[in-house]
């Protein structure tokens, strides 16, 4: 079996207190994460109790701003910490990053009192979040969604029902878009639903390739009240701030893809070193070493492309366009490198013996989430020459 910690990746840390928080969370990868990875991910065992320590260690808020509780640090850093968790686990770096999307609209639009009220147990209080957009007839189509909340004086009371949530039935807050009003992207507006609310229910999780670990699951609303102090910017304004989530988010979806990519990488340098066959190792044959070559290619290339995008971020610059390259770039590049690796392994990388087929479940279920890589292609195109003129 191949050496499970290859060195680290070369990272050029903004400040010391990055390359700080890169080492400690390379540790606690090793010691709390890799481990039992497999056993869980086969097992369909969600690491709550990790998410704890994580939460408790100051990972769960680590791009929100300190007075409620957040890290303070740079996209840049942020993400390259989630790469790094995604190569451990991508059920924890997915978790993650979801968590953070399912944040962004309190701390992005939330006036102060909700901020005050909510945020510092979302960001290191040890909760769990979930973010509710998709349904069953709305996926790609977000802006049809039909779950409806309706105003009952200083109540909003929820109806419908939503498909697909990360976390669904064991977060404890889920960010919700639903409509209010008219149809299309103009009718919807966002709420904050606590996990135990009466009349929500889970269905039992979905039965998935991959991700096993990493719940994915409906949730029904029926006749939820929240009160208006838990719905998020304007009445209308849903649509928007789901959409302005979602180009951080896919940041985050991009860092992960480059952390499963590297480790499937990883695992195919180290195997093709020890593999033998015609009396030499493997990795002396130059059709592997330029397959090993290609990949190695691909996965900088997404962390250089996931990087750029996330220092427009932190500039205060626009960076939707380059958050849907990185997306697209490097969950396809993710893809690609998870399939080769299985072919560096041979028969060994198609058995779950080596983590290699494991990783390629994952990487296709990065293809689709966030928005699928066409809809991210419409959106770079959007950029490129402006919208559909129907
Ligand atoms: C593991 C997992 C976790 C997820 N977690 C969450 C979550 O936490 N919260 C959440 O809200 N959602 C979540 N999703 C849902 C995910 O965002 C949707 O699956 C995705 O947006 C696609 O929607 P759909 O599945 O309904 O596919 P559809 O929208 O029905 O698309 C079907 C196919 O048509 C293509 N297509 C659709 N429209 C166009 C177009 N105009 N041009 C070209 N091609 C098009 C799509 O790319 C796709 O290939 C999750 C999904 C998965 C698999």
């Amino acid at each position: 079996m191949p050496d499970r910690f290859p060195p680290p990746v070369d990272r050029p840390l903004p400040t010391d207190e990055a390359r700080d928080l890169l080492a400690l969370v390379r540790d606690l990868a090793r010691r709390e994460i890799v481990p039992t990875a497999a056993e869980d991910e086969e097992a369909g065992r969600f690491p709550r109790e990790l998410f704890t320590l994580l939460s408790e260690a100051g990972l769960l808020g680590l791009p929100y701003d300190s007075a409620h509780g957040g890290g303070d640090q740079p996209y840049e850093v942020y993400l390259q910490v989630l790469e790094e968790l995604a190569a451990a686990r991508l059920t924890v770096g997915l978790g993650i990053s979801v968590h953070t999307l399912a944040a962004y609209p309190l701390a992005a639009h939330g006036t102060e009192a909700q901020r005050a009220a909510h945020l510092p147990a979302m960001l290191g209080g040890g909760l769990l979040g979930a973010y509710c957009l998709s349904e069953p007839a709305s996926g790609s189509d977000a802006a049809s969604l039909r779950t409806r909340a309706v105003r009952d004086g200083d109540t909003w009371v929820i109806t419908g029902a939503k498909a697909w949530t990360t976390h669904g039935g064991i977060a404890d807050f889920y960010t919700v878009m639903a409509r209010t009003g008219g149809e299309g992207r103009r009718g919807i507006t966002v709420f904050l639903v606590p996990g135990d609310a009466d009349g929500l229910s889970a269905a039992p999780p979905e039965r998935k390739m991959g991700l096993k670990g990493s719940p994915t699951a409906q949730l029904h609303f029926d006749g939820v009240r929240v009160p208006d102090a838990r719905r998020l910017g304007e009445v209308g304004q849903g649509f928007a701030i789901a959409l302005a989530a979602l180009d951080s988010g896919r940041l985050g979806i991009a860092a992960c893809a480059v952390g499963v990519a590297q480790a499937a990488l990883d695992e195919a340098v180290a195997y093709a070193r020890d593999r033998r066959q015609f009396g030499r190792p493997v990795a002396d044959f130059q059709g592997l070493r330029f397959l090993l070559a290609d990949m190695a290619t691909r996965v900088e290339a997404g962390r250089a492309l996931y990087l750029a995008a996330a220092r427009l971020r932190d500039a205060g610059r626009p960076f939707a366009a380059q958050a849907a390259m990185a997306k697209l770039h490097c969950t396809d590049a993710a893809m690609r490198v998870t399939t080769d690796a299985v072919q560096v392994l041979g028969g060994y990388g198609y058995t779950a013996d080596f983590p290699v087929e494991r990783y390629l479940r994952e990487a296709k279920a990065l293809q689709i989430v966030e928005g699928t890589n066409q809809v991210q292609r419409m959106v770079i195109a959007r950029h490129l020459v402006g919208p559909e003129t129907r």
